[in-house]
């Protein structure tokens, strides 16, 4: 009975809409499933408007409020190819500036065991994540490597203080970032992948002189567009970096054996928990810039378990306590 059900409604939503939307005086089209979200719909948007979907207001005739819920599935709402859609929101250029008086939720909530193993086997997910895959192709700024393991890395309070303000940005660089990137460079490729828009991590991995370092590359950056809006009882629907999108596109070189990701919210590696190290998120750089040794402590770590065939059965969440024994291993043999 279910698959008959769930067959008859995915032929009903897997159908394409064509929408035009109107913004600022010019109108996008953007072609959508019914399957999809509205927080998809608002990636679709931000693609060719470069209005980040968190800036976006939604207004659709009948619709009501129902385009701020971004759950939503849009096949429950009347799209039809021949209305227009309006987008109020703001341009990127603002964001910045914007960044420093709006509160954001930076909560790094701990979905329970049970329920983030839900979240990485629901179907609904797996669905989403293959449809990422078809949709979002990662270009190469530089060749995977034979042989070497993946290290996934956030931006924001991983390797950078966006919150706090300065004349220069590499006062807000955490400290021995590229004395980090460096060595780790030896043993793995380096993807870099923020949720915010690819203008932004271009232009701020770029003026911390990330992109053209001699001393080690960037295989590839990703930004928000590649993440997936998942659904948990808890919390309610939240965006997270699923690693299988790189896996899929590059699986002679890295799978869920030899990839690593640090982020400072656990949420975003929802879809592959074995993979992800939460780091200690790197706040208030100006007082913190000559205290912060995480970036050191990790390098240690990185490379004592690169040697390993798989390090997806290490719970990373113990990282120093593995320093910690490898030290004392090395000095008793
Ligand atoms: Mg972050």
């Amino acid at each position: 009975m279910a698959s008959t059900s769930s067959l008859l409604s995915s032929a009903v939503t897997e159908e394409e809409v064509t929408l035009t939307v109107k913004w600022s005086g010019k109108e996008y089209t953007v072609r959508v499933c019914g399957d999809d979200t509205v927080g998809e719909l608002k990636r679709r948007i931000c693609e060719v408007t470069n209005v980040l979907p968190k800036r976006q207001k939604l207004l659709y005739p009948k619709v009501g409020s129902k385009l701020a819920d971004d759950s939503l599935l849009l096949s429950q709402l009347p799209l039809k190819s021949s209305l227009k859609m309006t987008m109020i929101g703001t341009v990127e250029d603002d964001i910045i500036v914007d960044q420093v008086d709006s509160p954001e939720i930076i909560d790094d909530f701990e979905l329970g065991q049970a329920e983030a193993v839900d979240i990485k086997d629901k179907e609904v997910n797996k669905q989403k994540l293959r449809k990422r895959i078809d949709r979002c192709k990662i270009e190469l700024r530089n060749p995977c490597r034979n042989g070497k393991k993946l290290l996934v890395l956030d931006i924001d309070y991983t390797l950078f203080d966006h919150r706090s303000t300065a004349e220069n940005p590499l006062e807000l660089m955490r400290p021995y970032l590229h004395e980090f990137l460096t060595a780790v460079y030896s043993e793995y490729d380096i993807i870099i992948w923020s949720a915010t828009s690819m203008k932004w991590v271009e232009l701020k991995m770029g003026e911390l002189g990330v992109l053209d370092n001699p001393n080690y590359k960037i295989t590839a950056l990703l930004d928000h567009l590649a993440m997936i809006t998942v659904q948990s009882d808890s919390r309610g629907t939240f965006d997270c970096k699923p690693l299988g999108l790189i896996w899929a596109q590059f699986p002679e070189f890295y799978n869920s054996r030899n990839t690593i990701m640090f982020d400072d919210l656990r949420r975003n590696f929802v879809m592959n928990p074995q993979n992800g190290l939460a780091i200690k998120p790197f706040k208030q750089a100006h007082s913190n810039r000559d205290k912060d040794q995480e970036l050191v402590k990790l390098t240690h770590y990185l490379l004592a378990i690169a040697e390993l065939d798989d390090i997806s059965h290490l719970d990373h969440k113990n990282w120093e306590s593995y320093n910690e024994d490898t030290f004392k291993r090395r000095r008793h043999a």
